[in-house]
């Protein structure tokens, strides 16, 4: 069971608005770049060996900006906190409560808030597209393939959660997207790891060196309030093993 929405509907009014804004825009600065960059790169077509990686790479970068979103919506501050709690942390927390609202969601509910959260990325990007030169085409590219990947990012997120068509189905049986198989690893309690929902590729890394662990002994140390449902951390991962220890004896002792 969900837990209930602190949105009021003024709140969601405003949100409607800037996400269909988001996706509008969106659109159109992903347009004018792709266009500015075919058109810079007809000049000198040598310059796709050096764009087509920057789609890899901008995979990336997406999964591991996801990776830092998601992370912070699970452990900190809460659904209460002013604008963040209401847009961001809310529906993280919803989802681990009820995987499969993100699947009842429309296009826009769905994608809007991060095509929004991607228009300043994507007017660098125009920016630099339009100041032409191999080295700026080339990291508009990277701009508009990153930004493409990380408005994408619930869209890829959901179709993890649902039977998803058979193109989708065939990247993900192949990694080169978020897969149910992987995805479901951080569904399990206590969400501790598996953090990035792109591509997913960041994550055996990351949680490899406990990365989201120190990080999050990091924001504590810098006065950020984590959540009390949350096990990251040092002193919480400290605890978490000294209750099971103490459980564990416990139900020796019982036996
Ligand atoms: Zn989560
Ligand atoms: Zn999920």
């Amino acid at each position: 069971m969900a837990s209930p929405s602190p949105r009021t509907p003024k709140f969601e009014a405003i949100m409607v608005g800037l996400e269909w804004l988001g996706l509008f825009v969106f659109a159109g600065l992903a347009v004018s770049i792709a266009a500015v960059v075919a058109s810079n790169t007809m000049e000198e077509p040598w310059w796709l060996l050096l764009l087509i990686p920057m789609i890899p790479i901008g995979f990336l970068i997406a999964d591991l900006v996801t990776g830092f979103g998601h992370f912070f919506a699970d452990n900190f501050c809460s659904a209460d906190t002013p604008i963040i709690g209401h847009a961001l942390v809310f529906r993280f927390r919803q989802h681990h409560e009820d995987q499969l609202f993100i699947c009842t969601l429309g296009f826009r509910e769905l994608n809007g808030g991060l095509a929004g959260l991607a228009v300043p990325w994507l007017g660098l990007g125009l920016g630099l597209a339009l100041y032409g030169g191999a080295a700026a085409t080339i990291t508009a590219t990277l701009c508009l393939s990153s930004a493409f990947f990380m408005a994408s990012t619930n869209q890829i997120h959901r179709w993890a959660h649902e039977k998803a068509p058979a193109g989708i189905r065939w990247l993900q049986k192949r990694e080169l997207i978020l897969s149910p198989r992987r995805h479901a690893k951080h569904h399990k309690a206590p969400h501790d790891i598996h953090f990035c929902i792109s591509c997913g590729w960041c994550n055996t890394l990351l949680d490899r060196v406990r990365f989201w662990h120190h990080l999050t002994d990091f924001l504590v140390f810098l006065g950020f309030p984590q959540a009390e449902e949350s096990v990251m951390g040092t002193a919480r991962q400290r605890a978490l093993a000294e209750a099971t220890t103490t459980a564990t004896v416990n139900a020796r002792v019982e036996a």
